[in-house]
């Protein structure tokens, strides 16, 4: 799957600087609360954007953007990955990439390489149960290789987790501290469940801010630096 979108600027993405988003489509979870489905259920339905403009655009605005910051979709599915991401080192920006963590083999290239200057990973919910963000008839997924690969990475790396009621509760935040015991930062989201892809994840009440307080409590047992966003 190609680059399917570009944002020229964003201050929110990429802390601290002013970045620009390149956007892939496909992904290999069907997560019911993702706030992209077109992206991950329909990508064949935006062009593709050839590489060779992107890094255009990209190098007409390197006065005034810092880095880049690229997302999706899932990022690590896509052939023309590690050639952007060539391309913006040799334009000298810095490059954030979002991830789902499921293609440790990519985000180890990458990391080898070094394309990458910092790194944001979904954790879904407890590691035990990603079978249920599958596509149907998937035949597993399996994210404690690539967490391992990033909790010794070299460049900083924010995992995350919405709290999606039923997907994230309490035993679910015991086992994610668990498998990423000692991170430097994870950050607990507030769910919005509007543009849910699911008519079902549309209808659910987020948690209260007391729950999610009570959330990042039990977080801190695993991770220092444990953050609310989104109350
Ligand atoms: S991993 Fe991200 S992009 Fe993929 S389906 Fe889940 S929320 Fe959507």
């Amino acid at each position: 799957m190609g680059i399917k979108g570009f944002q020229g600027t964003s201050l929110l993405d990429f802390p601290g600087r002013i970045a620009s988003l390149v956007f892939f489509g496909g992904c290999n979870l069907r997560c019911p609360y993702c706030h992209n489905p077109a992206l991950v259920l329909e990508p064949e339905s935006y062009p593709d954007l050839p590489l060779d403009e992107v890094l255009a655009e990209l190098a007409d605005r390197r006065g005034f953007i810092d880095g880049v910051v690229v997302t999706g979709g899932e990022p690590t599915l896509a052939a023309d990955l590690l050639p952007l991401l060539q391309g913006i080192r040799d334009l000298g920006l810095q490059i954030k990439l979002d991830t789902n963590g499921l293609a440790p083999k990519v985000l180890e290239i990458l990391l080898q390489r070094q394309l990458l200057d910092s790194i944001a990973c979904d954790l879904k919910t407890n590691p035990a149960r990603y079978g249920e963000l599958q596509w149907p008839g998937g035949q597993g997924v399996g994210i404690q290789e690539g967490l391992a690969l990033l909790l010794a990475a070299p460049v900083p790396v924010e995992f995350r987790t919405t709290c999606v009621p039923g997907l994230v509760e309490s035993d679910d935040i015991q086992a994610m501290g668990a498998a990423i015991a000692g991170a430097k930062e994870w950050v607990l989201q507030q769910f919005v469940p509007s543009h849910a892809m699911e008519p079902s994840c549309q209808a659910l009440t987020p948690h209260s801010s007391e729950t999610l307080q009570a959330f990042a409590e039990l977080a801190r047992e695993h991770v220092a630096a444990v953050r609310l966003r989104g109350l």
